[in-house]
């Protein structure tokens, strides 16, 4: 079969070329990718930043953002059939005790694998195999945007996890924060909004761009810093009770600190690399955390339990604000053509490949 594969740790090996089918177990399903997303971690994987082959292997296929539909299931594989359409999870356990307690996505060894990434091959295929533990089952009706499942599950996850941190106190969230106007803000502004919370989306961009009308059509406030900064944003903002940090920027996680009300719970979702240094008001920023009992957190990954509420949050906000999310997807390449995007990324929000 045809795949898209990176030799990792070489900048810019990808291609594609014929890869082995995978072989059908029979506990396994089949599936046959529709299409894959493509995001920052493909992107570090292709420069040659991270990612690892699957032992023994030279390549690794790339791709986690992945919706397929099921073409063969083994003897005795239950609950799923030909035509099933499926999205897979993205990480498999290894033996510490969280991934054995089910919460592969909080592995406390670091020695997990994740399908396109680390030590497993991914989705930018025409087949894989899997077993159907890992497959979540798309309903038709919202088929159009099953590839945003694995985004919106990092998402999900992170918005549980703060709600679940402020289980320690008597807590109203009235108003959310988002940094960042690209897939994972709108997609975590979608979800604040479809909780009823006043949300406010800070972007990069005008507001005359495309992620501005977007974040205006799910009913959410957009704040430009084209032209003002931050903290300029913040003075025409109630406080902030929950914020959600994805700008893939290190420093706006701290300035994202310095903007927090009482109480508040700040999710921090971009994953920088590199080995940048900046000063920082480090005084400010720890009384504020101090005297507001305020909580910071990183977020990675998801488990099922995020997938499957990201495709009841499908529903809901497919509901509300009908064909908003499908207008998160602005590129979609036939996926011999993937070098338009790995070559340079050009200012759409989400861009997808269309592999069958
Ligand atoms: C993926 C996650 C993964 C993380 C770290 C993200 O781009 O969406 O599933 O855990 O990268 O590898």
């Amino acid at each position: 079969m045809k795949a898209i594969v990176v030799k990792p740790g070489v900048k810019d090996s990808i291609h594609m070329r014929d890869m082995p089918d995978p072989k059908l177990k029979s506990d396994q399903v089949a599936v046959k990718m529709i299409r894959a997303g493509l995001c920052g971690t493909d992107a570090e994987i292709s420069h040659g930043l991270y990612g690892q082959a699957p032992e023994g292997d030279e390549y690794l296929i790339l791709g986690h953002e992945n919706f397929g539909v099921v073409e063969e299931v083994g003897k005795q594989v239950k609950g799923f059939k030909a035509g099933d359409l499926v999205v897979s999870t993205v990480r498999r356990p290894c033996k510490c005790y969280t991934c054995k307690a089910g919460m592969n996505d909080m592995c406390h060894d670091g020695c997990y694998q994740e399908r396109g990434i680390v030590g497993r091959h991914g989705f930018m295929a025409e087949y894989y195999t899997e077993s159907p533990q890992w497959l979540n089952k798309i309903p038709k009706d919202v088929a159009e945007i099953g590839v945003l499942l694995e985004p919106l599950s990092i998402v999900e996850k992170g918005i549980d996890h703060a709600f679940l941190l402020q289980q320690r106190l008597e807590w109203k969230p009235k108003t959310a924060l988002v940094l960042g106007g690209g897939p994972i803000g709108l997609l975590a502004a979608s979800v604040l909004r479809a909780r009823g919370l006043e949300t406010h989306v800070v972007g990069r961009e005008p507001e005359t761009d495309n992620r501005a009308q977007l974040a205006k059509k799910m009913g959410a406030k957009y704040h430009s810093v084209a032209n003002q900064t931050l903290f300029d944003v913040k003075k025409e903002m109630p406080p902030i009770d929950i914020a959600i940090e994805a700008t893939g920027v290190a420093s706006v996680a701290f300035d994202g600190m310095q903007i927090l009300g009482s109480n508040g719970v700040l999710c921090l979702l971009s994953i920088t690399g590199g080995s940048k240094t900046a000063d920082q008001p480090i005084e400010k920023i720890n009384q504020q955390l101090v005297l507001g009992n305020q909580v910071v957190f990183g977020s990675v990954n998801a488990n099922a339990r995020h997938f499957a509420m990201g495709v009841k949050d499908f529903s809901t906000i497919e509901r509300k604000w009908p064909g908003v999310l499908k207008q998160l997807i602005t590129t979609r390449l036939p996926w011999e053509q993937y070098n338009n995007w790995f070559g340079q990324r050009g200012s759409g929000i989400k861009t997808t490949l269309e592999i069958s």
